[in-house]
């Protein structure tokens, strides 16, 4: 109809970011409209975090079943197999009951939830294509949470069936027999090394020097190893110059760094290089919101947009694309709204990658201290020796403890290894309450924990540590 509701709070995005700020706005006593023209929960959980982790929990057990017999299981021979339909079935069930439980959560805060594509039309209006209808909005605040989607850069380009982006590869109905991953950060190398996992011939194609370059180099060694024992081929310093469609199969061309070219020919081909931010379709001239060069939009620490009443969080501002800091800016945003003092302000925003070893980590490097002018003192604590690593035959990484030299706070934590993306929960704390390595060394650890590691990393930089020799 021709006349607009009326809200507080108009949300453009329902996933990690915008679903996180209406739950918060709606514990804050304001009336919310969400607008999601696909389905609750956003990239994270439809074609994200969610559905990779899953197939990387499948891949896992499914490859753990060669191994099992030095624990003394034995199974019969030849009988296994991975069901890409059936695993498909499984993983639907999966995103489904977390949609469920986000949409009740936002209903259950009095969020109304609207399905379609939001514009704006002006600072305080937005107009919705809903089926068949435009519906408009008049609002107080607006947030736009509308996140990113997979870089493609030309010449390169996907179709969906051979060419391949991360949401087209969660998708497959089979396991290829070969796949050539584009890009060697961490969702090509999350992806490659599940598909290596269940029998597909893996090559990694990196412009950079290394995979995994957002993180340091000596963190990446151990899934660089395991990733040549699951028969991956990695070629660094290589650019793609091309990629077609021959006989059906993806004909990679690529370029070292000397200058030699190579062909590679596989069944599928997945572009993972990068992403950038949904704001070029959704009216932010009209609304008068700037952008940068890039297209991100620029906020301050409460996510405010340079229209002070209009906010902007997750994959639409700049900062590491992740869930976790979208929800944490989501919450920022809702509280600013409402009037509370809120601001985003810590620089402990952790990373986890999960490839095999994981690789998880919170504050800095060693060498971003060393270059910030700390004198640095650092430990690292290995998994073979720990009894609890020792036990599940987890014996390969570290955790790495970087310490101020001179007051004893904690810099950074870095773990490499089994469960690392859980391990580094104790890490965020830490440095978030501003611990010194004495609270960690002091702290008791349960045995047999692959959480004494922090402890014995912590003793380490302390000159004390009781199972390192
Ligand atoms: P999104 O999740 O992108 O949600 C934006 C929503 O807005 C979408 O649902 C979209 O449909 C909607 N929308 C856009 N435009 C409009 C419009 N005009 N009208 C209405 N609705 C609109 N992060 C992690 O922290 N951990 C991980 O392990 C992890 N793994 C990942 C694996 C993969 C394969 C990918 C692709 C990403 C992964 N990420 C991971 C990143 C994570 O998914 C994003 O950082 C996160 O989803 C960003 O949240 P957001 O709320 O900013 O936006």
């Amino acid at each position: 109809g021709e006349i607009a509701v009326e809200t507080d709070v108009v949300i453009i995005g329902g996933g990690p970011g915008g679903y996180a700020a209406a739950i918060r706005l709606g514990q804050l006593g304001k009336s919310v409209v969400l607008i999601e023209k696909e389905e609750m929960g956003g990239v994270c959980l439809n074609r994200g975090c969610i559905p990779s982790k899953a197939l990387i929990h499948a891949a896992g057990q499914y490859h753990q079943l060669s191994q099992l017999s030095s624990l003394g299981i034995h199974l019969p021979e030849g009988n296994a197999f991975f069901s890409m339909p059936d695993w498909k079935f499984w993983k639907s069930d999966v995103v489904k009951t977390l949609q469920k439980g986000v949409t009740q959560l936002c209903e259950a805060n009095g969020v109304t939830i609207v399905k379609g594509n939001a514009i704006f039309l002006s600072s305080d209006r937005i107009g919705v294509e809903t089926d068949g209808d435009f519906e408009r909005f008049t609002f107080q605040h607006a947030i736009i949470a509308t996140g990113s989607r997979p870089y493609i850069p030309s010449p390169l380009h996907t179709d969906g069936a051979v060419i391949l982006d991360s949401t087209n590869v969660l998708q497959l109905d089979r396991v290829p027999e070969s796949l050539a991953i584009i890009g060697g950060g961490y969702i090509g190398m999350e992806i490659g090394m599940a598909f290596a996992k269940l029998g597909t011939e893996v090559t990694i194609i990196e412009a950079a020097e290394r995979i995994l370059s957002q993180v340091s180099a000596h963190l990446t060694q151990d899934v660089v190893k395991h990733a040549k024992k699951l028969g991956m081929r990695i070629k660094t310093s290589s650019k793609v110059e091309a990629i077609t469609v021959e006989n059906g199969f993806a004909r990679v061309m690529i370029c070292s760094e000397k200058g030699d070219k190579e062909i590679i020919v596989h069944e599928k081909a997945l572009i993972t290089i990068g992403r950038i931010p949904n704001t070029n379709e959704i009216g932010l001239k009209q609304a008068g919101i700037d952008l940068d060069e890039r297209g991100y939009i620029p906020v301050d620490q409460t996510g405010r947009t340079n229209q002070r009443h209009i906010f902007a969080i997750g994959d639409t501002t700049t900062g590491p694309a992740l869930a976790h800091r979208a929800a944490k800016q989501g919450v920022v945003a809702a509280e600013s709204i409402a009037g509370l003092p809120s601001s985003f302000d810590t620089p402990y925003v952790p990373y986890v990658i999960f490839t095999e070893p994981q690789i998880a980590g919170v504050g800095l490097t060693k060498e971003q201290a060393v270059e910030r002018g700390y004198q640095v003192k650092s430990a690292s604590f290995p998994y073979r020796g720990n009894g609890r690593a020792i036990t599940t035959g987890a014996g390969n990484g570290f955790a790495e403890v970087i310490v101020d030299a001179r007051t004893h706070m904690l810099l950074g934590m870095h773990i490499v290894g089994e469960d690392a993306s859980n391990l580094i929960g104790e890490g965020v704390l830490a440095l978030e309450m501003a611990a010194r390595v004495e609270d960690l060394a002091w702290t008791i650890h349960a045995h047999p924990t692959l959480s004494e590691m922090w402890q014995e990393a912590a003793e380490g930089v302390l000159g004390h540590a009781i199972h390192m020799l």
